[in-house]
């Protein structure tokens, strides 16, 4: 898909601040320093509209980024950075739960994994949270360009078999680097759109 616009309209931390037009949403999460931003700014071709490295403990916002006048993509802070507070971990999760219960333009969310690493607990507690409020999930495993070809599908499958992977769901390779699994990355987002 071709980005002509992109601008971040707000950095949300509660429900009144959201964007009211009723169009239709792409959420992204992932853990922390996953390559989440590195996603977000190569499927839309932009250098750094999303932030990457951004400070864990930071403030946490949801970033509702517009594209093309057409829809969203809200950026969720990442989760499973171990030096966050436990007063921190419980406001990130009212604010998922905030957005996830009853975000009612959002359409899929984009879980963005390492395919290096088998995903952690925190990985995998986050598809079955998304998957408790019935939402599809597109998993997007990166850094593919760190692992070795004859190593790819030995990797995909482990990613698959560790998040237990839904039928309805699918996993794409994807690489920040050379841009691998960019096109069925859009493929995968426009079905929702
Ligand atoms: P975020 O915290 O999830 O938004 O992660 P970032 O996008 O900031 O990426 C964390 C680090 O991983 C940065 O140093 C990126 O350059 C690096 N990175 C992200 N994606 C890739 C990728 O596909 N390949 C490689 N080799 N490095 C990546």
């Amino acid at each position: 898909m071709k980005i002509n616009q992109a601008e971040i309209v707000i950095s949300a931390v509660s429900e009144k601040q959201y964007p009211d037009e009723g169009l239709p949403e792409i959420a992204l999460a992932g853990r922390s320093n996953v390559g989440k931003s590195s996603f977000i700014n190569t499927i839309i071709n932009r250098k750094n509209l999303a932030r990457t490295s951004q400070k864990p403990g930071k403030t946490q916002t949801l970033n509702f980024y517009k594209l093309n006048d057409a829809f969203y993509f809200v950026d969720v802070p990442g989760y499973g950075y171990a030096k966050v507070s436990k007063a921190e971990r419980e406001k990130w999760g009212r604010m998922m739960d905030e957005y996830f219960q009853k975000r009612e333009t959002l359409q899929a969310v984009v879980l963005v994994c390492d395919i290096r690493h088998e995903p952690t607990d925190a990985d995998v507690q986050m598809y079955d949270y998304l998957k408790y409020y019935e939402l599809p999930v597109i998993i997007v495993a990166t850094k593919l360009d760190k692992i070795k070809k004859s190593k790819h599908q030995q990797h995909i499958k482990r990613v698959k078999d560790t998040f237990e992977v839904d039928a309805e769901d699918i996993i794409i390779p994807f690489s920040s680097e050379t841009g691998e699994g960019k096109d069925e990355a859009w493929q995968a987002i426009k079905k929702y759109l």
